[in-house]
């Protein structure tokens, strides 16, 4: 059998297989609509992500107690994608099930004159989660190569040299005990199109609402080169590329949420052993 027709619910099934851009990888012939690995409808998907939701919980607890005593490791979920494509709903409704307490969240945004003083990766690293955390980033260190590429906003002779600069940063983020699981939200553009209006048409949105936006969108297809190579260049072993079709927000959440959830599953994290005597401490709670 191969993982093709597997599909959600079957044991030997995972998204990471099925999304993980592999070698040869060609972004263009995603399907933004589909729906891989999953044969159910909005229904069952919104079904399906509260069930997840226990496990995502109780699994993030065992990774924080893991980590109490400053060693343990920690999972970063790195999301990128066009504007518009979902990236917030996915802050709120796979990590919004999540404790607070444990997640180290990062919105990166045009880089501060503090930011720009340093190297792209300065403010990265310094997002990165610490034991037993989980960190999240809405946006990364790929901007340097998306809009800075398509934007020109350094020499190309920088923005080059960055691909892999970015793998070598990986490759110490994960021999330091960081998962890193990289997720692309890939919609097509007339989805954006689409996105974008209902964002001009209703007043609880236009916060989301920026003019600058039309004129990224007017760069389509420079973005998707850029993506492609962002894809081809920094897939790696250690940290693939997931690239998730996302026209239908309920497929996506429930995607990266099950990715976060193969991720933190393949720790086998078990709840940490006492550092104290327990039959002791009873005995000394009783006499209280
Ligand atoms: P939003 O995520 O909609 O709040 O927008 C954040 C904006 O910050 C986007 O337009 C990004 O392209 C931009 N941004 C993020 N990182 C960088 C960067 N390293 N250089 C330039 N612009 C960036
Ligand atoms: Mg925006």
């Amino acid at each position: 059998m191969t993982t093709e027709s597997l599909a959600f619910g079957d044991p030997d099934f995972t998204f990471s297989e099925t999304l993980r851009a592999e070698r040869g990888f060609v972004l263009a012939d995603v399907d933004t609509r589909a729906t891989p690995g999953y044969e159910g409808d909005k229904k069952s998907a919104a079904m399906d992500l509260v069930e997840g939701q226990t496990e995502l919980s109780d699994l993030q607890e065992r990774l924080w107690a893991n980590g109490k005593d400053g060693d343990g490791p920690s999972v970063l979920l790195l999301v990128q994608g066009m504007d518009t494509s979902g990236k917030g709903g996915i802050m709120r409704h796979v990590v919004g099930a999540t404790d607070p307490g444990g997640v180290k969240y990062t919105a990166f945004k045009a880089p501060t004159p503090e930011e720009r003083a340093h190297d792209f990766l300065w403010r990265i690293d310094r997002a990165l989660p610490d034991a037993g955390q989980l960190g999240v980033f809405d946006r990364s260190q790929y901007e340097d190569v998306l809009v800075v590429r398509v934007n020109e906003l350094v020499p190309r002779s920088e923005w080059m040299r960055r691909y892999a600069q970015i793998n070598a940063f990986e490759r110490a983020a994960l021999a330091r005990g960081i998962t890193v699981v990289k997720v692309m939200l890939h919609i097509s553009s007339d989805e954006q199109k689409a996105r974008l209006g209902e964002r001009l048409d209703r007043p609880d949105k236009y916060y989301k609402y920026n003019p600058g936006d039309i004129a990224e969108r007017a760069r389509w297809d420079d973005y998707m080169e850029a993506y492609q190579a962002v894809l081809a260049k920094t897939s790696t072993k250690g940290a693939p590329w997931h690239v998730v079709p996302a026209d239908r927000k309920w497929y996506a959440r429930l995607a990266v949420q099950q990715l976060l959830l193969e991720h933190l599953r393949g720790l086998d994290l078990e709840w940490p052993a006492a550092t104290f005597d327990v039959a002791t401490e009873q005995e000394r709670l009783a006499q209280t």
